[in-house]
């Protein structure tokens, strides 16, 4: 384990993953390393996506095996293929589809960036972006036939259709947002939830906690964002880092909503801690019962973590707040750094270090999702955004004021979802420096790289993206160069 500052960056976290290593419970980190080296194919774009079922083909990128599918499919096309998939798959993610299925999608840019994006869509070509162009990309995902460009053509077209459809925040909010182990320090009955519960159940078992004393009863959640009230639910974690504390015998519940990765609930399992659906807490009473006996059940001389490891930020999500955050950076220059952990790299290396050296540089930062939160642990001073849309109301307020010039770059330190990279495609199509700092099945073509690039920098932008996890120096210099 001398290698553990490769897993992550806090010492608390390292310390946890020691203890769970000598007690032989393996984590998301020992199924990480037995898949390496992961498909190579996919991460280069040359497994075939197409709905077909005479497949799956993949295309050797050494030149010595197969340069072809059966159907006679190239690389290049396989490869754009493969990144309107992704861009499709993220498309689809972000679309509220709840209420009548019928309603199809609502295209509404905001005001200050509709020039951006009526522009962006007059470059690419093409009719008018709508609902249709799920459809069109469906079809052409259906069986080999358009051409690369075509197809690169129509994944940027859903990259910024991602933008404009996006939910918008509320019109005036901020949402306060504690983090880091220091939230475990006290003794009591914890139930940490994980993926995405409703608001009106975190906020119900919030209030039924209260009321219980002796022992007290806390809710946290694992690394998710998750609105309960005036405040997020308290955060012990990264998501990165879920399963570390669930394997700290600190958890004495876990309440899995759609999204809670599968290893998380069958880790809990093992360690004998209770697993409840989201659906299954409204049985308050058992939940809070079933907790209890964990509790009761718990190793005495388990993590006892310092009360002061706790970062408190607060989270804008309105376009004021996000606004009233901008402003008050000090820095004529803003980078827009964020995203999810990644286990490519050392969890939270990446946003801290990186935020620490452009600070350095005089920038101010603004940041989501998991960075936010490793910024917040480390008392780096960083405006927080809304947890997945933050860039969006980031760009669409610097371009309200006039000052998106003073915007150095936007950089996702990690992706998690399809959605991300769609939301990356798009930003960069609406004229903006965009990079991605963990690889792009792209690597597999030089064309649908070149294509892709060159339909970009038409419309004004650019996604930089590497063949390798991207290192803290790469994209300090990325920022920082004109
Ligand atoms: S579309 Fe062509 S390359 Fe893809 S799986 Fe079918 S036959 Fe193979």
């Amino acid at each position: 384990m001398e290698t553990i500052h490769f897993k992550t960056v806090d010492p608390v976290s390292q310390e946890l993953l020691r203890g769970a290593s000598r007690r032989g419970v393996e984590l998301n980190w020992e199924r990480y390393e037995k898949q390496q080296p992961q498909d190579g194919f996919l991460r280069l774009g040359l497994s075939c996506p197409y709905g077909c079922m005479q497949g799956p083909c993949r295309i050797d990128p050494y030149g010595r095996g197969a340069q072809r599918g059966i159907c006679g499919l190239d690389r290049d096309a396989m490869a754009a293929a493969f990144l309107l998939r992704l861009t499709l798959q993220g498309l689809w993610e972000g679309l509220d589809l709840s209420g009548s299925p019928r309603r199809g999608i609502e295209i509404a840019w905001p005001a200050p960036l509709e020039k951006a994006a009526a522009a962006a869509q007059s470059t690419i070509g093409g009719a008018p972006l709508a609902a249709a162009d799920i459809g069109e990309s469906a079809a052409l995902l259906s069986r080999p036939s358009a051409d690369p460009e075509t197809l690169v053509r129509q994944a940027i077209r859903l990259g910024l259709l991602a933008i404009g459809s996006a939910k918008r925040g509320k019109s005036a909010a901020t949402l306060g947002y504690r983090v880091g182990y220091g939230l475990l320090a006290k003794e009591a009955v914890t139930i940490a939830v994980a993926g995405r519960i409703p608001e009106t159940l975190a906020k119900a078992l919030l209030k039924a906690a209260a009321g219980r004393k002796n022992p007290k009863v806390r809710l946290v959640s694992l690394g998710d964002w998750l609105p309960a009230g005036k405040s997020f639910l308290p955060i012990v974690c990264t998501s990165g880092e879920a399963e570390t504390v669930v394997a700290s015998g600190r958890i004495d519940l876990l309440l899995a909503g759609p999204g809670c990765d599968p290893g998380l609930a069958t880790l809990a399992a093992s360690l004998n801690i209770p697993v409840l659906k989201g659906e299954q807490a409204s049985a308050e009473e058992e939940l809070f019962a079933q907790a209890r006996r964990a509790f009761d059940r718990r190793d005495p001389g388990s993590f006892a973590p310092d009360a002061a490891l706790v970062g408190t930020g607060s989270a804008a999500l309105g376009s004021a707040e996000v606004q009233a955050g901008l402003k008050s950076a000090s820095s004529s220059k803003i980078a827009l750094l964020g995203g999810s952990d990644t286990l490519f790299q050392s969890l939270g290396h990446l946003p801290v270090e990186l935020a620490k050296a452009l600070i350095g540089e005089g920038h101010a930062i603004a940041s989501w999702g998991d960075a936010a939160l490793w910024m917040a642990k480390q008392e780096i001073p960083a405006t927080t955004l809304a947890p997945q849309d933050g860039p969006l109301a980031a760009v669409a307020s610097l371009a309200a004021t006039g000052s998106l010039t003073s915007l150095t770059g936007i950089c996702f330190t990690g992706l998690n979802a399809c959605r991300d990279l769609t939301l990356a495609l798009g930003l960069a199509a609406l004229g903006l420096k965009v990079a991605v700092a963990v690889p792009l099945p792209l690597w597999g073509s030089a064309a649908v790289r070149t294509a892709l690039g060159t339909i970009l920098a038409a419309t004004g932008g650019s996604l930089t993206h590497y063949d390798h996890p991207a290192q803290g120096e790469e994209l300090l210099a990325w920022f920082v160069r004109a």
